[in-house]
């Protein structure tokens, strides 16, 4: 199946269960984005700031640029202008440097929060004291629209490990729903190998990359 097909596909039977696709275009060339977009893709993500501010230079403005890596608070700045949603926010400094730039610009920029999930020591994110305490004080951040929360799950194969962290990211979710308000509806879960996983646990927005573009070099 070409890159066209696979996206297609992935995306019909995603939006029919009300799930949003985005199509992780990293380290892969502005062909196979094109390829995509051709198809009808506007949801891509990337983890690199200058590689993204490089692509979304070079194709059409009607993309929805997501940023899915670990954000220095120093390149905040490069993507504010146009990023449409940064998932990675794992401080409450980072999250100040968004409303900082955001508020520089008069533009809103939306963030889900990142929460740490996983067994792993390497991956980054909030614990639920942390998210608790950046939704407590919202008020801080009036550029920032936080829409929800964004989660990796441990690099294993074993399904029960793996439900068990979404169920707990998902719970996480509702939970903080009341405190932070009616635009916080996002809950980002799920890659090319456990994103059926993360959907039945609840996820209303994948994040996969090699099932669309293969795998990368
Ligand atoms: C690379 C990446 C993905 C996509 O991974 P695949 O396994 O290729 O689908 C999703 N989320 C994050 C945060 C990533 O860094």
């Amino acid at each position: 199946m070409s890159i066209a097909q696979r996206w297609q596909t992935l995306h019909q039977t995603l939006a029919a269960q009300g799930v949003t696709l985005v199509a992780v275009s990293k380290t892969k060339p502005v062909s196979d984005l094109v390829e995509a977009y051709d198809t009808g893709c506007r949801d891509f993500g990337e983890n690199y700031v200058q590689e993204l501010v490089d692509k979304a230079q070079n194709m059409d403005s009607d993309i929805r640029w997501h940023f899915i890596g670990h954000l220095q608070r120093n390149k905040v700045k490069y993507i504010a202008p146009f990023v449409h949603l940064i998932h990675g926010v794992d401080t409450l400094s980072l999250l100040a440097e968004i409303e900082k730039q955001a508020a520089k610009i008069d533009r809103p920029i939306q963030v889900l929060l990142q929460v740490y999930i996983a067994t792993e020591e390497s991956k980054f994110g909030m614990d639920e004291a942390e998210v608790e305490q950046a939704l407590a004080s919202l008020g801080q951040y009036p550029h920032v629209v936080v829409r929800g929360l964004m989660g990796m799950a441990s690099f294993s194969q074993d399904q029960t490990l793996l439900g068990h962290e979404f169920g707990y990211l998902k719970g996480l979710f509702d939970r903080s729903k009341g405190v932070a308000g009616p635009l916080f509806d996002t809950l980002s879960m799920g890659m090319s190998g456990d994103y059926a996983l993360a959907i039945a646990h609840g996820s209303n927005m994948v994040r996969i990359g090699s099932a669309i573009f293969g795998a990368r070099g």
